[in-house]
């Protein structure tokens, strides 16, 4: 997957400015930069939820929301576009925006059943999913009956029962009690080996750390720095990010 040469601007503000990153299929990247540095927005436009002004972003050489002919990109109509986008990029975020008048295992069948795959299928794999986060024994729960953690692991397994290629996590674990991080960003490092691509936003530094093959550090709507965590994070290049770290180690 990659992004190339995005721009995007809010009115007069320009909130990413010329961005472009390769994201190697099964990578893991970890998106850092101060609050109001461009890191959402990227994310949404990965997604489509944001149009980007200039530049492209592709999932294996699909363009997103868009459709090549020749040398003429035409922009995919809205259900072509979400079509696409729930099949191939997944999103999970900071609020874990189950639905919360369905139960867990309905949370997560309601995108596959409107996708065409059967529902015994669905809560099948639906099931598995739930093991594989550990809430194998909450598929008949409501959401409010779960804590934070358990459901953002919900909303994890949710995001990948419609199998995406790219899953992309907005500081999935700022809104959750200190002692909830943990088992939600172990669920992430399960992930980082299972071949799905990530791009994750986090203030979770030593997480970072472990699991990231590339960190790219933002500032401005820009990419300051990026590379391995040995570097970006070891033995920064530029003052900007040192003194980013110095604020957040
Ligand atoms: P981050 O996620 O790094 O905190 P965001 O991508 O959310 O940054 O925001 C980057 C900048 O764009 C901020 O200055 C923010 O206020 C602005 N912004 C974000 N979304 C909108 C919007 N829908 N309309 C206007 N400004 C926006
Ligand atoms: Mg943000």
């Amino acid at each position: 997957m990659g992004i190339h040469n995005v721009s995007k601007s809010f009115g007069t503000l320009k909130v990413l400015d010329n961005i472009s990153i390769a994201f190697p299929s099964g990578s893991v990247t970890v998106i850092l930069g101060q609050s109001g540095s461009g890191k959402s927005t990227l994310l949404r436009s990965i997604n489509h939820l944001e149009r980007v002004d200039d530049g492209f972003i592709d999932i294996d050489g699909d363009l997103i929301g868009y459709r090549r002919d020749g040398r003429t990109l035409y922009e995919l109509k809205e259900k072509d576009i979400l079509q696409r986008r729930r099949a191939d990029v997944g999103m999970v975020f900071q609020s874990f925006n189950l639905f919360p008048h369905l139960s867990v295992l309905d949370n997560l069948v309601e995108a596959p059943l409107a996708s065409g795959v059967p529902r015994e299928q669905a809560q099948a794999e639906a099931r598995e999913l739930l093991a594989r986060v550990g809430l194998a024994d909450k598929a008949d729960a409501w959401p409010r009956q779960l804590s934070g953690g358990q459901q953002q692991r919900v909303a994890i397994a949710r995001a990948l029962a419609l199998k995406p290629k790219v899953l992309l996590f907005d500081e999935p674990t700022s809104a959750l009690d200190p002692e909830l991080v943990n088992e939600v960003l172990d669920v992430i490092r399960q992930l980082a080996r299972s071949g799905t691509t990530l791009i994750i936003v986090t203030h979770e530094i030593g997480f970072a750390r472990e699991v990231a093959d590339t960190i790219v550090f933002m500032e401005g709507g820009r990419i300051v720095e990026s590379g391995p965590p040995a570097s970006v994070l070891g033995d920064p290049a530029q003052a900007r990010t040192r003194e980013f770290l110095s604020k957040v180690l």
